[in-house]
């Protein structure tokens, strides 16, 4: 940890830690502080440490903790031995470690962990080789993050996980069961990085390895340094929902290289995130699965600012007022709003152009934070250079600052969808569709289909839908989601059985909120069902998926 010079007092923040004693490093005690607890900050620790530099917090995380998930048997795919993930941010990470726990911090860390037998231990940081035998059965593991990271990059995952090599510098861990399964949908990992590097210049991490999770981790991805944390939800089979891994990959760019220094900017990580995420895509798959999924968000991303209004401040990139807490921004207009913006500067400056900016931007700003302001600052004075007429083309403070879509907005390719569009206009007409050609389709086809069919079905014309499409038992999450989301707004009875061990199973926040939304929208038929079926899986999902439920749920 850093001191300012002179500096004798440090303040951390802790939530929920029980702190037993706080010595400098010859065990001399220190006297400390616990503050007042503030709802979602947790209480300021403040430590008199006089003239010394380090110092020892001795202390226990409560049996609450909001970072950590502590799984049983029953939750893991072997089903014998317990589990533990963790997801810092945004600043979850001060309820198992007390640290200044801003993005706009970075520190370096060291760990040991110690674990039962057979239990393995991976961190965000590099191994430090075999782990040593410890007391009573137990391993003690090392791990070393020597370069300066925000707090919320610090994450640990323990239970029965295996190691497999997918190329010299990447490899996946994941529980022995799913390891063929899971290093087949990453085959194409190494390739990533080299197009990710050609694109926006060196990996700076070292090793870029994975760990596909048990199904109730909240996220799709997580973007911890040296080790993504991944849904196992994303295995499709067909490596069709892969976009994820390139987008935490790019990550190791855009969030983790640079970070926003506030999580009103938090855009920076995402926004820019998701636009290089398509750049990978379009590299290593083409023009035309990179134009499809750049189509499929950026219509999600209209439906978002249409349903809370193009004036509203959840739809500007830089959030201010309420939305510029660390939980703003989970809309996910930032994410595909950023990507936006920048295809948009892209097409406007030229790629060759763009792209020699970008990269230059990641390196002039490596290993440290940065804000909306330092980016458009940055973009005029490198990219721009007083051209005004450039400087009129690109809206940048529009873009940036206000809410909704600027005039300028690229908009994606309108041909990508043609044949499926097509499709679900005959299938509103007539009711009618063409099964050889559904199972020609990507997968960004089909979620396109799905998404156009008509909001209000019958139960036979979804019956039908089942019988010529497999829907409910498509191997693809983001299909199967679409899927049980629709027959629900349609209190579909059939689909009932299938959501409740879907939700028994999986505790990703994007696929669970919104079936359970879905439910309780559809009166007592399914706030009962939806009140059913919580009341069974509540305890089973992390603290950020159950916050996100407990508001959809608990309202009512
Ligand atoms: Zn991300």
């Amino acid at each position: 940890m850093m001191a300012s010079e002179g500096a004798d007092t440090v303040i951390l923040d802790t939530m929920g830690l029980e702190i037993s004693s706080v010595t400098d490093s010859d065990g001399g005690k220190l006297p400390f502080e616990m503050g007042t607890a503030k709802e979602g900050m947790g209480a300021p620790l403040t430590i008199t440490m006089g003239d010394k530099r380090q110092i020892v917090v001795a202390y226990k995380s409560g049996p609450d903790a909001a970072a950590l998930q502590w799984l049983v048997p029953e939750q893991t795919a072997g089903g014998k031995h317990p589990y533990l993930l963790s997801q810092g941010q945004p600043t979850l990470n001060r309820t198992w470690i007390p640290t200044q726990d801003s993005p706009g911090i970075r520190q370096t860390w060291e760990a040991k962990i110690t674990a039962p037998e057979p239990l393995t231990v991976v961190m965000s940081g590099l191994s430090g080789g075999e782990p040593a035998s410890a007391a009573e059965g137990s391993r003690t593991f090392s791990f070393l993050m020597d370069k300066p990271v925000a707090p919320y990059l610090i994450a640990i995952a323990a239970g029965d996980i295996v190691f497999k090599e997918l190329g010299p510098r990447s490899g996946v861990w994941t529980e022995p069961v799913m390891l063929d399964k899971a290093a087949a949908e990453l085959a194409d990992t190494e390739k990533m990085i080299d197009a990710a590097e050609e694109l926006y210049g060196e990996y700076r991490w070292g090793r870029y390895d994975m760990i596909v999770l048990p199904p109730s981790f909240p996220y799709g991805g997580m973007e911890n340094p040296v080790m993504t944390f991944l849904t196992p939800t994303f295995i499709a089979g067909d490596r069709s929902l892969t976009g994820l891994v390139a987008h935490e990959l790019a990550h190791s760019w855009s969030g983790n290289l640079v970070t926003n220094a506030n999580w009103s900017d938090s855009w920076l990580n995402e926004g820019t995130t998701s636009y290089f995420e398509n750049r990978i895509i379009e590299k290593l798959y083409g023009t035309k699965r990179a134009s499809q999924e750049r189509a499929l968000n950026f219509a999600s991303m209209e439906d978002t600012i249409a349903e809370k209004g193009s004036d509203s401040a959840i739809t500007a990139l830089h959030l201010t007022g309420e939305e510029a807490g660390p939980d703003g921004g989970t809309s996910g207009v930032i994410y595909d709003k950023g990507a936006s913006f920048l295809h948009t500067v892209e097409s406007i400056v030229g790629r060759e152009k763009f792209d020699i900016w970008l990269e230059s931007w990641f390196d002039r700003h490596a290993f440290q934070p940065a804000t909306s302001a330092m980016f458009l600052a940055d973009m005029r004075k490198n990219l721009v250079k007083g051209d005004k007429e450039l400087e009129a083309k690109l809206m940048l403070d529009e873009w940036v600052y206000k809410p909704g879509l600027p005039s300028n907005v690229l908009r994606p390719d309108p041909d990508a969808f043609a044949e499926v569009d097509k499709a679900a206009t005959a299938y509103g007409a007539s009711r009618t569709l063409d099964k050889a050609a559904w199972s020609e389709w990507t997968s960004a086809e089909r979620l396109r289909l799905l998404s156009k069919l008509p909001t209000e079905l019958p139960d036979e014309e979804l019956a039908k839908l089942d019988g010529d499409l497999g829907l409910a038992a498509s191997e693809n999450n983001e299909i199967l989601f679409a899927w049980l989301e629709l027959t629900l707004q349609n209190r579909y009875e059939p689909a009932v059985p299938l959501t409740e061990k879907f939700l028994a199973t999986v505790g990703r926040r994007k696929f669970v909120a919104p079936l359970f939304e879905a439910l309780m929208e559809q009166g007592d038929w399914g706030k009962t069902i939806a009140k059913r079926i919580y009341a069974k899986t509540r305890d089973s999902y992390h603290a950020v998926t159950r916050a996100g439920v407990d508001r959809i749920v608990k309202a009512d």
